[in-house]
């Protein structure tokens, strides 16, 4: 049995709704794949705050350092909106992703054939979708240094620095060539290289790496044409992989012509090997509660967490083939009905209920 070590933080609002899903489904899969599960739960964000006074404490930390993966749900809500920014919820999410060295964001954005009509492009345009944007996800624009505003010469001036280093753009193109390997073997590398200098050690570094791995293509597309494209033909793109600042525009480019956002799960990898998994979406202090938040995207997080942090890529499979057969027999969550939709909406346990039944535990 191969062991697994899991920090659960399940946050705010609907965050210990859908991550209790999730635990539900891994709990469910993780026997078949020859894989035993050993679960901590702690608090993160308001919960943490209400019952420690800071949004995340050391040992939580400390545990999540010693653990191959974080399970997270969501932080924040308005209880806690009056705090200062250096004490609020998010804090705790901003200190974990640094503190785990998380320099990899992945956000696959894929079209469930009976979810094609939630889109706002055409469903012939989007059915097939199936896509995943590696971003990088702590250095360039975000980060460089000198920054910050100044009066010069009577006029207020504002500069930030993009910046990257070869050993930077290495590991987040290994991120994406070794996804690229699972997936359909074909990197888009996103740049800006007919302006940027920075882009152009990009496009090196990217084919250097490109060389370990030949049977994985790459084309190099400018960012605006990207953008463009996405719109257009988004089915012809596998893995894109780029810097900070277009990962940030482009990966919520993509998730939206998917359409929901409480089916959008994302990956956080780092150097450490320690992945941190969680839905896209935020605690959603309007639905908390009410047994109604769609647990999908906290399920789809788990399904990610088995492929990258444990290589079981039959069980995270197992996981999607689950959702999709919920939805292709017509069950919903409020959040996927379309306007005038006349079916009824089940709640979030139920649809946990559904997942967990399609799994066969
Ligand atoms: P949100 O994602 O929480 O909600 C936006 C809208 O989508 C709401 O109407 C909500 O009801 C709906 N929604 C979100 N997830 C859903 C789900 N799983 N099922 C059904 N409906 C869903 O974004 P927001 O309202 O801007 O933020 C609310 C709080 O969440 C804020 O405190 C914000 O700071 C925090 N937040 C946290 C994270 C995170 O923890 N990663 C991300 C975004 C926002």
């Amino acid at each position: 049995m191969k062991q697994a070590q899991i920090v659960v933080v399940a946050g705010d609002g609907i965050g210990p709704e859908v991550t209790r899903e999730a635990r539900r489904v891994l709990e469910a899969v993780a026997p078949q794949h020859g894989i035993a599960l050993h679960f901590e739960e702690h608090l993160i964000g308001g919960a943490s705050i209400d019952a420690h006074g800071t949004p995340l404490r050391d040992e939580v930390v400390e545990r999540a350092r010693k653990s191959q993966a974080v399970l997270l749900g969501a932080v924040g809500g308005t209880k806690w909106d009056a705090m200062p920014v250096a004490t609020r919820p998010e804090r705790g999410l901003l200190r974990i992703r640094k503190e785990l060295g998380l320099f990899a964001n992945l956000r696959p954005a894929s079209v469930f054939p009976a979810l094609a009509q939630a889109s706002t492009l055409r469903p012939e345009v989007v059915t097939g979708i199936d896509m995943l944007v590696v971003r990088e996800l702590t250095g360039g624009l975000y980060f460089g240094e000198p920054r910050g505003m100044a009066v010069v010469n009577g006029l207020r001036e504002a500069r930030n620095t993009m910046v990257y280093d070869e050993s930077e753009i290495a590991r987040i193109a290994r991120v994406a060539f070794e996804a690229a390997r699972g997936r359909r073997k074909h990197v888009t590398h996103v740049h800006k290289a007919n302006v940027l200098e920075t882009s152009q050690l990009w496009v090196q570094v990217v084919d250097e790496i490109a060389a370990a791995f030949p049977d994985v293509t790459v084309v190099h597309q400018l960012v605006d044409s990207c953008a463009m494209l996405l719109v257009r033909d988004p089915r012809r793109f596998d893995v894109i992989v780029t810097e900070n600042l277009f990962g940030d525009i482009l990966s919520d480019e993509a998730a939206q012509i998917t359409g929901s956002l409480g089916m959008l799960p994302s990956a956080s990898l780092g150097a450490g090997g320690i992945g941190l998994y969680e839905p896209v979406h935020g605690s959603a202090p309007d639905i908390a509660g009410k047994d109604v938040a769609n647990p999908l995207a906290a399920i789809l997080s788990a399904a990610m967490l088995f492929e990258h942090s444990f290589a079981a890529i039959a069980a995270a499979k197992q996981i999607r083939d689950a959702v999709t057969a919920v939805l292709d027999a017509g069950h919903r969550t409020a959040d996927l009905l379309s306007p005038g939709e006349r079916r009824e909406a089940i709640g979030c346990r139920a649809m946990g209920d559904l997942v967990v039944a399609k799994l066969g535990a």
